[in-house]
């Protein structure tokens, strides 16, 4: 493509709505500007400004395209625009104008197009009219043919900005992702598994502004070093949206072994959950999370109706919070398609439930049986041991775990 040889000066970014309210307007900027820095690491000579109106990427020289692409999985970001710089002069202005429309035209064919001018240096020799006018008179001119005014709906926008430091010039308005900048919401605890779900609820966690780590149980032999490493490779494409994630496994082999030799079928699967759960709030505990997140659907499954969200949530006074709670299966699994994480969450290695749940888990379990069951156990003990085993990694974008192809051939034999 020819707009590719086009050399941009900087990408102009807008806010998403949050950043209007007043207080929260500074922690919001900073943050912001503080994820898209961390999301362009790698890519030399770029210049980050988060100004109070705007956020700046300054490119000097580095590839518009390949920035763009990181601002799209940068949340917070309402749209942006490449944008073309040029001194307060009407002659330099309207040729870069004229550099910025050639690659969006058509040989034989008629674009309707406007130019829209704002003035912020007042004493710039031409108004606003009078720019309108005269560039879209040089444009006309330079594409003689190929162009025709249309104010009300014109294919191609000029957005003209006469500011104090120079003429800055732009014809696209690219939506960006929208949501929240991650972090500004605080940090909470995600239930990974390697299914599709939670990945799903953790990418809208972070839309709206929440750190998340990644808190993953596994039970080696019965699941196998692929389950991890799966749960791992999920969480690396998360991070394209957050940068680096911290992923803590937790040992949960010895807690499914005991309710499984100690509690009647019908209560394993509830009893299990009230572990991970406890397991999940302690850690959010100790590392200063303020809630725990899950992949939970309303009625998706024997566990995901009210009654065992009431039988489960009894372990902890965290807020449980499950983003895709409304959502049904196929809504959840574009979402999964879109963001990156479908292919990799079907693939077939079994994690920790599927190889102990019951063939016939409980829709309603009781409350009161589920408590008096699990006093049969030595829960503290358990949950204590669970914790000592605990190994934390930090895990960054795009970060890959399965690429031993003769394992993953092995397994699916
Ligand atoms: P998912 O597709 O997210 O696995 P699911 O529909 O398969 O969801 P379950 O597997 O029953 O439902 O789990 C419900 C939720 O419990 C998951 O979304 C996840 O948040 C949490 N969970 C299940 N297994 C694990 C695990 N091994 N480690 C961490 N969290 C888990
Ligand atoms: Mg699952």
């Amino acid at each position: 493509m020819k707009e590719k040889n086009l050399k941009y000066d900087e990408i102009m970014v807008r806010y998403g709505e949050l950043s209007t309210k007043g207080r929260n307007k500074k922690t919001f900027t900073d943050r912001l500007g503080e994820n898209v820095r961390q999301s362009l690491r790698g890519i030399d000579d770029v210049k980050v400004h988060a100004r109070p109106d705007r956020l700046h990427v300054v490119l000097n020289g580095a590839d518009s395209d390949v920035v763009m692409d990181r601002l799209h999985n940068v949340f917070g970001i309402q749209s942006f625009s490449p944008v073309l710089r040029t001194e307060k002069d009407f002659d330099q202005a309207a040729e870069a104008a004229i550099k910025m429309l050639a690659p969006q035209l058509e040989a034989g064919k008629i674009t309707t197009f406007k130019v829209e001018t704002k003035r912020q240096d007042h004493k710039f020799a031409l108004d606003t009219f009078q720019m309108n006018r005269q560039m879209g008179g040089a444009l006309l001119k330079a594409f003689d043919g190929q162009l025709k005014v249309d104010v009300h709906n014109p294919a191609i926008t000029v957005l003209v900005d006469v500011r104090l430091n120079g003429i800055y010039l732009t014809s696209q308005v690219i939506p960006g992702p929208g949501g929240m900048p991650v972090g500004t919401a605080g940090k909470g605890m995600m239930m990974l598994s390697g299914g599709i779900d939670s990945p799903v609820a953790a990418y809208l966690a972070m839309k709206r502004g929440v750190s998340l780590e990644m808190v993953h149980f596994y039970s080696p032999p019965y699941t196998s070093e692929q389950a991890l490493a799966k749960s791992k490779e999920l969480t690396g494409v998360l991070a394209k949206y957050s940068g680096h994630i911290r992923f803590i496994q937790v040992p949960f082999t010895e807690i499914q072994e005991t309710i499984k030799e100690k509690l009647p079928e019908g209560y394993l699967m509830t009893v299990q959950r009230r572990f991970m759960l406890r397991l999940a709030a302690a850690i959010a505990q100790k590392r200063h999370g303020l809630a725990v997140f899950n992949g939970e659907a309303l009625g998706q499954v024997a566990s995901q109706t009210m009654n065992s969200m009431v039988a489960i949530n009894d372990v902890t006074s965290f807020p449980v919070l499950r983003p895709v709670l409304s959502f049904d299966k196929t809504e959840i699994i574009k979402i999964a398609e879109e963001i990156g994480t479908y292919d990799l969450s079907i693939l077939p290695y079994e994690d920790c439930c599927t190889v102990f749940t019951p063939p016939s888990p409980k829709t309603k379990p009781n409350l009161e049986k589920t408590r008096y069951y699990e006093q049969l156990l030595d829960i503290d003990g358990l949950v204590q041991r669970a914790l000592a085993g605990i190994e934390i990694t930090d895990i960054h974008a795009g970060q890959e775990f399965l690429n031993q192809n003769q394992d993953v051939f092995a397994e699916l034999l």
